[in-house]
């Protein structure tokens, strides 16, 4: 495993269009891999793609019978991806 590295931020922004489909569900392995690969090794995708699963988690937890994430919450999510985006390519 490499260490933490100067990647491109290209990738990121990448993994971050993707990821509202991968909260989704919508995403083949292949792509899921992808973005998990690029979350292991990158830290600040990391982070984020831990906070984003434990929100999920929280919710999920909270109904017990495993619903899917609410559709409003799920756009909640995509909102902040957004906007997490967006600071990335400002910044
Ligand atoms: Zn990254």
């Amino acid at each position: 495993m490499t260490m933490a590295h100067d990647h491109d931020r290209k990738d990121c922004l990448a993994m971050f269009a993707k990821l509202s489909e991968y909260l989704d569900n919508e995403l083949d392995e292949l792509t899921c891999k992808d973005i998990e690969d690029h979350a292991g090794e990158c830290i600040p995708c990391k982070a984020c793609l831990e906070t984003l699963r434990q929100t999920i988690g929280l919710c999920r937890s909270l109904a017990p019978d495993e619903k899917p994430v609410p559709e409003a919450f799920s756009n909640r999510l995509k909102a902040l991806i957004q906007k997490m985006s967006r600071e990335k390519t400002t910044s």
